[in-house]
Order: structure tokens, then C-alpha cells, then sequence
């Protein structure tokens, strides 16, 4: 594994150890874009489905505006280390930035492998969309005539 992704998986733990001390928030994560800047994020508990923080960390980059990125790491609160990313991301991440690198493994067996290695066979969204030839409108609208609304020709 690089440097640069070593720092990448340091600049999460340090965020898990300073921002992770509740039940609300367990997971920091870390990405990294082309040009070496980096964001990361928490995730946001709650029963109904919260994001994860790989998805906050990805929506922190692009609130800076920060395009590509090219490396993204999760990691636990309480000396956890590095988590590895549920289905959805993998499936968000795929979508997004098909040529990130997430780091995965064991802390002696750290390594960055490429998002599709982690989604075998796996859905391509945007492999999957037809195109669908717009309703052609022709002008009149059927206008639904309700009982009292209009004035009638009588009056
Ligand atoms: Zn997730």
C-alpha cells in the first residue's frame, strides 16, 4: 500500500477517535481525490436508515466541489481499524467513481483494491437505462369537468 493511502487510512482514525463517541456517530471515513486533497465524514445513525460515512464523506467532497475521487477508507470508533464498506456503498461507490480504490483488510494486510473487485458481476446502473421516447403531447388537455365548479350556459 502507498503512503498516501496510509495517510488516508490515519486521517479517518483520527477522525473516529476525535468525532466518534456515541452511539450516533461510529464510523469516520476518509476519501481522496486525484489532487491529494481530502475529506471525510461520520456516519449518521437512526433507526430509519441513516448514511453511512463513507456516503457523508462523499457528499462533504462534493459540497467543496470536489470531483473524481480516487481512494476512500472507513474506520471504527473504539480502535475498530479499517471497516470494510456495507453493499450499498460498494454499490454507490461503483456508480459514482467506477475507478476508486477502497482500502480494505486487516491492519498488517492493509490494501487498496479497485470498487468493482469488492461488486463481482455486479449491476452497472448506467449499463441498464433505455432510452424512453417522450409522450407526445398534443395540445388539448382533458380537463375534468367537476359537478358545481363552472358557471353553466344557463346563467
Ligand atoms: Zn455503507
Amino acid at each position: 500500500m502507498r503512503d498516501i493511502d496510509r495517510a488516508l487510512v490515519q486521517a479517518a482514525t483520527a477522525v473516529a477517535k476525535l468525532r466518534c463517541r456515541s452511539d450516533n456517530h461510529t464510523l469516520a471515513a476518509a476519501v481522496r481525490t486525484p489532487d491529494g486533497r481530502v475529506f471525510s465524514g461520520v456516519n449518521v445513525y437512526h433507526f430509519t436508515g441513516g448514511p453511512c460515512a463513507e456516503v457523508v464523506a462523499i457528499g462533504a467532497a462534493a459540497t467543496a466541489g470536489a470531483g473524481e475521487l480516487e481512494a476512500i477508507v472507513a474506520v471504527g470508533d473504539r480502535g475498530r481499524g479499517v471497516i470494510p464498506p456495507c453493499g450499498r456503498c460498494r454499490q454507490v461507490l461503483l456508480d459514482y467513481f467506477p475507478s476508486i480504490k477502497v482500502i480494505v483488510g486487516p491492519p498488517d494486510g492493509l490494501r487498496a483494491v479497485p470498487v468493482a473487485d469488492l461488486l463481482p458481476e455486479t449491476y452497472v446502473w448506467s449499463d441498464h437505462q433505455v432510452e424512453v421516447p417522450a409522450v407526445p403531447r398534443t395540445g388539448v388537455w382533458p380537463m375534468p369537468v367537476v359537478p358545481g365548479s363552472r358557471q353553466s350556459a344557463e346563467d
